[in-house]
C-alpha cells in the first residue's frame, strides 16, 4: 500500500500484544486471523508487526521439504522462515527480520551455547525460567518500535512441543499490566450431519488452554458460515467469555477478504477497547480504504497460467499462487492457475501446456522434475507462450538455450549433473566450501542493475531492483560470451552474475535469478508477474478473436 495514515499511538508507553493460539486441529488459519486483524489495526493508524512462533526443532525452516510446512520464505534479512511471515508481510505490508521467526531450535541453540559460555553461573539450566526467559526476551525484542504486535503460536494447544511457549506467554501476561495483553483462541466449529453448529470441540479445546493457565479474552470460530447467536452465546458461557468476544471466521473465496469479515464481525473495535486505545485511533470515517478497494477489484478477465512444478500442493508455492492474484488485482482479472506436474512433461508429453495463456517454472532443488521443467520452457520458447522463469526457472531456460539454439548437447546444471561436457550452469564461486546445509545459500535481498531498452527495464521502470534471493548455482562466467547473441540478453546483473534474462522477438520471456514473489503485496505487485498476466491475458484476447473469426466463418458456410 503506497500511503499509510499516521500512528496516533504513543508506542513509547510500550507494545501491545496479541497472542494466538489454535486449538481442535492445526491448519486453521490462525495466521490469516491474526494477519486480518492486524490490517485493521494498521488501517486505524497503528504501527502492527508480527511474531509467529514454530515449536520444531529446527533453526529455521530453510533445510526443510516443502511437503512439510509448504514453502520456505525468505526475508529481505536473508532469513529463511516460515510462509506464515510471508502472510504478514502481504497483509501488513511490512518487512520483517529472522528474529520475527522463533523457533525451538534458535532458542535452545541460544541458551545451550550461553551455558557453554559458563553465563550461568553454575545454575542448573532449565526449561523454566531460562528458556521461558529467552522466548520472553525474543517476543520483546522482535515488538520494539511497534505500538501492537502480534505472536502467533504455531501447532495446536497440548502439543508437547508448544508447552514452553505457552508457559512464556502466561508468565509475559502476568508481566504486563491487563490491558497490554490480548488472548486469542482460534478453534475450530464444525457442522453436525443435521447441520448444526457443534461448540464441543471449542470447550474442550479451551478447556485445554485453562488447564495450561491461560484463559482466553477472544474465541474466534472458523467455520464453514458465520456462527448463529446461539452458537456464539453457548461458547461464551461454557468458555467464561462474554458473547461479543466470540467471533465468527467463516469461508471466503479470498484470504484477502479475512480482514472485510473480521471488521464486519467488531473484532478491531474489540482489541481497541481492551487495549484502551480506541481513543488513539483514527475515526472509522478516515481509515484507509485502500486494501478494500484493491481486493474487490472487479475482474473482468480470466488467464490460465500453468505451473510446472514438482510439489503437487499449493502451500508449496504459496508466494507465487499470491503474486499472481496481486498481479490480478492490478490488471482485473481472474487467474486460473493450473497444476502442471513436470515429469508428466519430460518425453514431449507437452499436451498439459496448449492453449495455457503463459507458463511459470518455479524455483526447486536436484533433480527431479527438470527434464520437465526444461520441455516447459521449449514449449514457451517455440510457442510464444508468456514465460516467467525463477530462480531454478532461470536456470532451466539457461540450460534450454544451451541445448537447444546454442547447440551444446547435454548443457546442464552442475547440481543435476557433475560430468555435463557444458556446465551453463555452476556453483557460486564462495560456495565451493560451503558444508553446513543449512543458511548458507546466497540469501537475501541484492541490487539487481538493469540496463535500459529491456523488458526488464520497461517492468521496473527502473534502472535497478531489490530482489530476495535464495541460491547456491548462477550462470557460469565462462558461457557469457556465447549466450550473448541476437536473442537472448541478460538484461540485468549483479556484478558478474547474470540475474535476469529475457528474450527478443517473444511477447513476453522473462527468468530472473531471484525471487520476485517474495516482495509482491497486494496493491504493490511484482512487475515480473503483471508483465507475464499482462501479456497471457493478450493471448487470451487473441485466441478469443481467433475463435469469434471462425464462428463468423461458419455462419457463413453453413
Ligand atoms: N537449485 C538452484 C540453486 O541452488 C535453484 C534454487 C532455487 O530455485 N531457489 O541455485
Amino acid at each position: 500500500m503506497p500511503t499509510e495514515p499516521d500512528t496516533q499511538y504513543d508506542s513509547s508507553l510500550g507494545s501491545k500484544f496479541i497472542f494466538v493460539t489454535g486449538g481442535v486441529m492445526s491448519g486453521l488459519g490462525k495466521g490469516i486471523t491474526a494477519a486480518s486483524t492486524g490490517r485493521l489495526l494498521k488501517n486505524a493508524g497503528f504501527d502492527v508487526t508480527a511474531v509467529k512462533i514454530d515449536p520444531y526443532l529446527n533453526v529455521d525452516a530453510g533445510t526443510m521439504n516443502p511437503y512439510q510446512h509448504g514453502e520456505v520464505y525468505v526475508l529481505k534479512d536473508g532469513g529463511e522462515v516460515d510462509l506464515d511471515l510471508g502472510n504478514y508481510e502481504r497483509f501488513l505490508g511490512i518487512d520483517m527480520h529472522s528474529d520475527h521467526n522463533i523457533t525451538t531450535g534458535k532458542t535452545y541453540q541460544h541458551v545451550i551455547e550461553n551455558e557453554r559460555a559458563g553465563d550461568y553461573l553454575g545454575k542448573t539450566v532449565q526449561i523454566i525460567p531460562h528458556i521461558t526467559d529467552d522466548i520472553k526476551r525474543r517476543i520483546r525484542e522482535a515488538a520494539e518500535g511497534s505500538d501492537v504486535c502480534l505472536v502467533e503460536v504455531g501447532g495446536t494447544v497440548g502439543d508437547i512441543e508448544g508447552m514452553p511457549y505457552l508457559e512464556a506467554l502466561r508468565q509475559f501476561a502476568h508481566e504486563e499490566p491487563e490491558e497490554n495483553v490480548l488472548f486469542v483462541h482460534v478453534t475450530l466449529v464444525p457442522y453436525s450431519k443435521n447441520g448444526e453448529q457443534k461448540t464441543k470441540p471449542t470447550q474442550h479445546s479451551v478447556k485445554e488452554v485453562r488447564s495450561i493457565g491461560l484463559q482466553p479474552d477472544v474465541i474466534v470460530g472458523r467455520s464453514d458460515d458465520k456462527l448463529d447467536p446461539e452458537t456464539k452465546e453457548k461458547i461464551a458461557l461454557f468458555c467464561d467469555i462474554e458473547t461479543d468476544a466470540v467471533f465468527s471466521n467463516p469461508d471466503v473465496e479470498d484470504v484477502y477478504h479475512v480482514p472485510l469479515v473480521v471488521e464486519e464481525e467488531g473484532l478491531d473495535e474489540y482489541v481497541l477497547e481492551h487495549f484502551e486505545i480506541a481513543d488513539d485511533a483514527l475515526p472509522a470515517t478516515e481509515r484507509t480504504r485502500e486494501w478494500r478497494d484493491v481486493v474487490t477489484t472487479e475482474k473482468t478477465d480470466t488467464a490460465t497460467i500453468a505451473l510446472v512444478g514438482k510439489y503437487d500442493l499449493e502451500d508449496a508455492y504459496m508466494s507465487i499462487h499470491e503474486s499472481l492474484k496481486h498481479a490480478g488485482f492490478e490488471l482485473g482479472a481472474e487467474v486460473d492457475v493450473k497444476w502442471v506436474f513436470a515429469d508428466d512433461l519430460a518425453d514431449g508429453h507437452d499436451g498439459q501446456l496448449e492453449g495455457v495463456d503463459g507458463i511459470i517454472v518455479p524455483g526447486g532443488f536436484g533433480m527431479r522434475g527438470t527434464e520437465g521443467k526444461i520441455e516447459a520452457v521449449r514449449y514457451a520458447r517455440e510457442n510464444d507462450v508468456a514465460f516467467l522463469g525463477l530462480c531454478l526457472g532461470f536456470q532451466m531456460a539457461v540450460i534450454e538455450y544451451a541445448r537447444n539454439v546454442l547447440g551444446l548437447e547435454g548443457a546442464h546444471s552442475a547440481e543435476m549433473d557433475e560430468d555435463t561436457p557444458h556446465p551453463v550452469i555452476d556453483i557460486l564461486p564462495e560456495q565451493y566450501e560451503v558444508e553446513n546445509m543449512g543458511g548458507t545459500m546466497r540469501l537475501g535481498e541484492h541490487t539487481t542493475v538493469i540496463e535500459p531498452e529491456t523488458l526488464a527495464y520497461d517492468l521496473y521502470e527502473d534502472t535497478s531492483c531489490q530482489e530476495r534471493h535464495r541460491h547456491r548455482y548462477e550462470v557460469n562466467p565462462e558461457y557469457f560470451e556465447q549466450f550473448d547473441d541476437e536473442q537472448l540478453r541478460f538484461s540485468g546483473t549483479a556484478g558478474n552474475r547474470m540475474e535476469i534474462l529475457e528474450l527478443e522477438d517473444h511477447p513476453y520471456f522473462l527468468g530472473t535469478q531471484y525471487h520476485p514473489e517474495y516482495s509482491s503485496r497486494p496493491g504493490e505487485p511484482s512487475p515480473p508477474f503483471v508483465g507475464l498476466l499482462e501479456a497471457a491475458l493478450t493471448r487470451t484476447a487473441d485466441t478469443d478473436a481467433a475463435i469469434d473469426d471462425e464462428t463468423d466463418e461458419h455462419e457463413v458456410t453453413h
